[in-house]
């Protein structure tokens, strides 16, 4: 009774993609999930599927989930909207770097082109006078993650998932779980618990890093590409205890998303009008007419940070019933396919197409 293959314990995008891949693969799968699937940092994030070149193993991991979204394109569900995504340059430094973040993403497999100025204003008439060109990165796309990850639970359970909705993993013993209702499940763990890593995997260290959204009214021809200033990159790799960078996203419906903002040690989820008005004066500065817009709404999500950036994908050392995938930072949505398909070949001791040993938990805990 109660015997499986495999525990997934978190259903946000994550724990959704490994019980789907751990299902496609044959595996009897638990899901456990206390609140609504894609309840947490998933229902907060913007969706932007996107590979980021600064750390080799983030940019591996992001081209090889990306190929894996192409078979979400036609899936109604996720929204799917391949609007590209433009880099824009404001500084000599960052128009300088523009041909070395072409070069990189090319060599890992995207297909990315450097702009002029002119032609940057052609495709985006809307940005700020004085940019000095940028990057464009044309198959890149959004997804709206609240609804995939529950297109993949669902997908999971009609191939014969068993879920455990409204309860949550409460203590981990060997090949087991123990529920807060008592119920014992057994079998190996995975743990996809997002910022609630530390409750089960104190040994993994993680910070949550708090981000702040805006969302528009419907603007349909206002913006055609997800639109980021180059320093996006730098605010997200860097450990600044807050920062704020422009980045702008037309949803499908015709809203603009307005971010981002980044902080470490908060912990109230409120939002905060001191944080709001950094981060939307950066983006004002980037694409004035904004300020033109009615805003709707703004709230706030808790991305899961590791101190390297990098997630933690596979078992833990000493434990072969323990798995984890968790700690994808910003780039959750991104890399949740990839590091599902990761996880289970591991799992199944199969290849896998990618190097695993960036984001072996072993590297933080020996
Ligand atoms: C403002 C913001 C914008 C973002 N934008 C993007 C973006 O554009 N592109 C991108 O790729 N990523 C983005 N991200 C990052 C992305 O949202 C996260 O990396 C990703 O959602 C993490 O998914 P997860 O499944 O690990 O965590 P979560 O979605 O938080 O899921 C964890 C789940 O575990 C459950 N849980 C917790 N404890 C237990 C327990 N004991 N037992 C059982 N279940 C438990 C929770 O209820 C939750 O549902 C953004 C994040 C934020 C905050």
């Amino acid at each position: 009774m109660n015997c499986f293959d495999l525990i997934v314990v978190g259903a946000g995008i994550i724990g959704a993609s490994c019980a789907d891949e751990a299902v496609a693969a044959g595996l009897r799968v638990a899901i456990v999930e206390p609140g609504p699937i894609g309840g947490g940092a998933t229902a907060c994030a913007m969706g932007h599927l996107v590979a980021m070149d600064e750390d080799p193993a983030e940019l591996a991991l992001a081209r090889y989930s990306l190929q894996r979204w192409e078979a979400f394109a036609g899936v109604a569900e996720a929204e799917f909207s391949r609007c590209g995504t433009l880099w824009v340059a404001r500084t000599d430094s960052e128009t300088v770097g523009i041909a070395a973040r072409v070069a990189r993403l090319k060599a890992s497999g995207g297909d990315a082109y450097a702009l002029d100025a002119q032609t940057l204003y052609e495709i985006e008439p809307e940005l700020a006078p004085g940019l000095q060109g940028g990057m464009l990165v044309p198959d890149e796309a959004v997804v709206y993650p609240p609804r995939v990850a529950r297109h993949l639970v669902q997908r999971a359970l009609q191939r014969g998932a068993h879920m455990h909705a409204g309860r949550f993993a409460q203590r981990l013993g060997h090949h087991k779980v123990t529920l807060d209702d008592g119920t014992v499940l057994n079998g190996p763990a995975l743990i996809a618990t997002g910022c609630a890593l530390s409750a089960l995997l104190p040994q993994l260290p993680l910070r949550p890093r708090k981000g702040h959204l805006v969302i528009t009214d419907r603007y349909p021809q206002f913006l055609r590409h997800q639109v980021l200033e180059f320093g996006y990159a730098d605010a997200a790799h860097a450990d600044a205890a807050h920062s704020v960078a422009f980045n702008v996203q037309p949803r499908p419906n015709g809203q603009i998303l307005i971010g981002s903002s980044r902080e470490f040690d908060i912990a109230d989820p409120a939002t905060s009008p001191t944080m709001l008005k950094r981060m939307l004066e950066r983006a004002f500065l980037f694409m004035p007419a904004l300020r033109k817009l009615q805003a709707l709404r703004a709230w706030t999500g808790f991305r899961p940070a590791t101190p390297d950036g990098r997630p933690y994908l596979g078992a833990i050392a000493g434990h072969a019933d323990l798995w984890v995938a968790a700690g994808h930072e910003g780039l959750g949505v991104t890399m949740a396919l990839g590091s599902a398909r990761l996880v289970v070949d591991l799992l199944l001791g199969r290849r896998p197409g990618i190097d695993p040993s960036p984001y072996a938990p072993a590297r933080v805990i020996g």
